[in-house]
């Protein structure tokens, strides 16, 4: 079987200041100290601060990622980040259609795989996360939701583009909410994006990392990522602090 190394990132959102950030980082980085990485851990603080933490983060074991960018490379796009800045400034991963982007500004799935796309191009790893409403669970189209955005991200680019992507399965009703999916809930929606991407590559399909996002916490982490297709996780609130965040990634490990 193909041995996948877990995953854990933090997404802080538009949470704290530089003074809180540097004290979440002081408290991450201390609680690594000695203990070998289990996985990979990735933290993705706002625009803002990415230049500064990625060089405060040269050497260490924890990556940097953001958690946006344009679709676009350069030009009179007020406000947009571009994925080459990204890269120069020091990130290696990107969070790509996160159900805020999708359900509170509108993102399409279109504009989503263009991410994806732009993503790459500059050579940083797009964490394309999916997930259904909980009207469309009740309604019975959870998988169909999802594969239409993984498709999506499939139709502009080709399947050799997920052995550098990591996937994050996060239903839209579990996020900030306290409620999570069970670990049987969110296994069989792993499963079925693994076996999605199978039909156009079983070996990439078999290694592509799919992290579980949607109120993971300290105590309920292990158990989620117990499961056979759950490689690690995308963390919202329980980032926010360094022992609840490393807790949840020794778990992964
Ligand atoms: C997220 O924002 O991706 C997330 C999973 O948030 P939370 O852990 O707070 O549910």
């Amino acid at each position: 079987m193909t041995k996948r190394i877990p995953l854990v990132a933090g997404n802080w959102k538009l949470n704290g200041s530089r003074a809180s950030i540097q004290a979440l980082l002081a408290g991450i980085k201390t609680g690594l100290q000695n203990n070998a990485a289990a996985g990979e851990l990735v933290v993705c603080p706002p625009f803002v601060y990415l230049n500064e933490i990625a060089q405060q983060l040269q050497g260490s074991n924890i990556i940097v990622g953001a958690q946006d960018v344009s679709e676009q490379a350069e030009g009179a796009f007020t406000g947009e980040v571009a994925a080459a800045m990204l890269a120069e400034v020091g990130c290696r991963y990107v969070i790509i259609g996160h159900s805020e982007r999708r359900h509170v500004y509108g993102e399409s799935d279109q504009l989503t795989a263009q991410k994806f796309v732009a993503t790459q191009h500059a050579k940083l790893i797009p964490i394309l996360c999916v997930g259904e409403t909980l009207a469309e669970r009740e309604q019975g189209i959870t998988e169909k939701v999802i594969a239409q955005q993984l498709d999506a991200a499939l139709q502009v680019s080709t399947i050799k583009a997920f052995v550098n992507a990591v996937i994050a399965y996060e239903p839209v009703w579990a996020i900030g909410t306290g409620k999570t999916a069970s670990p049987e809930q969110a296994q069989a929606v792993h499963a079925f994006i693994r076996q999605r991407l199978t039909q156009h590559d079983a070996v990439i399909a078999a290694a592509v990392r799919i992290i579980y996002g949607g109120s993971v916490k300290a105590n309920n982490a292990k158990e989620i990522f117990s499961q056979p297709d759950i490689d690690g996780g995308l963390i919202g609130g329980a980032s926010l602090q360094a022992k609840d965040f490393l807790d949840i990634y020794y778990a992964a490990g």
